[in-house]
């Protein structure tokens, strides 16, 4: 098992941590990687492209190593960076994937060629990232199986039906019946195979506990270790049926201590999906800045149907600081805490209401 998380890398898949940087020779570049765990929320680049490409390259490193920590990197990109550049109709975009968006703070203007804006727009100047993700969206379905030696890898999971040639020449078809990423049950069914037996390989996710396996409703006796393939050997026969059950926990994560930008802060993730506030989810007077999350509150999902597009919320108990806008540095004073719950929407989801501002990272208070 393997760093699932390069130390460049965000925790939504995204690469790219700067827009300005220099060369070896010194020479002004624009899109930069800089040093490692030096991770930026507000003016992090992250181009959809270079989000993108970050799970293209991902899925050939998994063709040459057949290593489930590479088709993590594509899920993870795939339900968060990659996933954001695109509005929830399909009509307007994002170049740069920030982690934090406030509004003019940043003079978007200030360099030709601007390619960061503060809201989707359904033209880009530099018109990349739109056609390379609804290509890649499109190519998805491809990415979802590997031919092994003797098999298949499920590398993917959502709803399909495959219908293949194994590297040996026999027919394959199998079917994927799921709700994820809002569930984590997921049943493939042998559609039909060749009698002689061979390997079903599935994708344990690396945040996964406790997953189990089954066939035919009984235990598979293979361990669900996360970020491996469970590899299931067996003759195999039309009907069969697999199902693999990865419990989808909210959690808190946090960042290794080096990242300084989130130093005390967490993030929410379920499953894949990294979750943000936004404002048309906080009070009218009430900056992304100011929530601060209690360490121990529960998380509560709440899968709505016509929100978003179909999406699952997460409510958090936060605290909300009234602080007026201070000097550079001022004395700290007690904060006047106001408690409340807050709505936590998926980071892909945000930016589909009018002019918002977000936040990955928030400020986490134990009391
Ligand atoms: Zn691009």
């Amino acid at each position: 098992m393997g760093k699932c998380y390069p130390e460049k890398m965000y925790a939504t898949g995204a690469v790219g941590q700067t827009h300005f940087g220099a060369s070896e020779n010194g020479d002004m570049i624009e899109e930069g990687f800089i040093d490692d765990y030096m991770m930026p929320n507000l003016t992090a680049y992250n181009e959809t492209c270079a989000n993108l490409c970050n799970a293209m390259f991902s899925f050939r490193m998994l063709g040459i190593h057949g290593q489930a920590k590479y088709a993590d990197i594509i899920e993870l990109v795939m339900h968060n960076s990659g996933l954001s550049g695109i509005s929830v109709e399909g009509k307007d975009y994002f170049y740069a994937n920030p982690l934090r968006m406030l509004h003019n703070t940043r003079d978007y203007n200030a360099h030709a060629d601007v390619t960061e804006t503060p809201d989707r727009e359904g033209y880009l100047a530099c018109f990349c990232c739109p056609p390379n993700l609804v290509r890649t969206i499109s190519n998805l379905s491809g990415w979802a199986y590997s031919l092994a030696d003797n098999g298949v890898h499920v590398n993917l999971y959502g709803s399909n039906n495959l219908t293949t040639t194994m590297l040996d020449g026999s027919a394959i078809k199998l079917t994927q019946d799921t709700e994820y990423p809002w569930k984590g049950l997921v049943k493939l069914t042998v559609e039909s195979c060749k009698s002689d037996a061979f390997d079903i390989a599935l994708r344990v996710p690396e945040w996964a506990t406790g997953a189990t396996i089954t066939i035919n409703g009984e235990d598979a006796g293979v361990k669900a270790t996360p970020a491996t393939y469970a590899v299931l050997h067996r003759n195999w026969k039309a009907g069969d049926v697999i199902v693999i059950d990865i419990p989808m926990e909210a959690t808190f994560i946090e960042g290794h201590q080096r990242i300084e930008e989130v130093r005390n802060q967490v993030a929410i993730k379920r499953g894949p999906v990294v979750y943000c506030i936004e404002t048309p989810d906080l009070p009218d007077d009430v900056s992304v800045l100011d929530v601060y999350v209690k360490g121990d509150s529960e998380l509560a999902v709440d899968y709505q149907p016509d929100f978003l597009g179909g999406t699952a919320i997460i409510t958090a108990d936060t605290y909300l600081r009234s602080r007026e806008q201070g000097a550079m540095y001022t004395a700290v004073k007690k904060p006047d805490w106001q408690e409340t719950r807050t709505k936590f929407v998926p980071y892909y989801a945000w930016s589909n209401r009018g002019t918002a501002e977000m936040t990955v990272f928030v400020p986490v208070v134990w009391k």
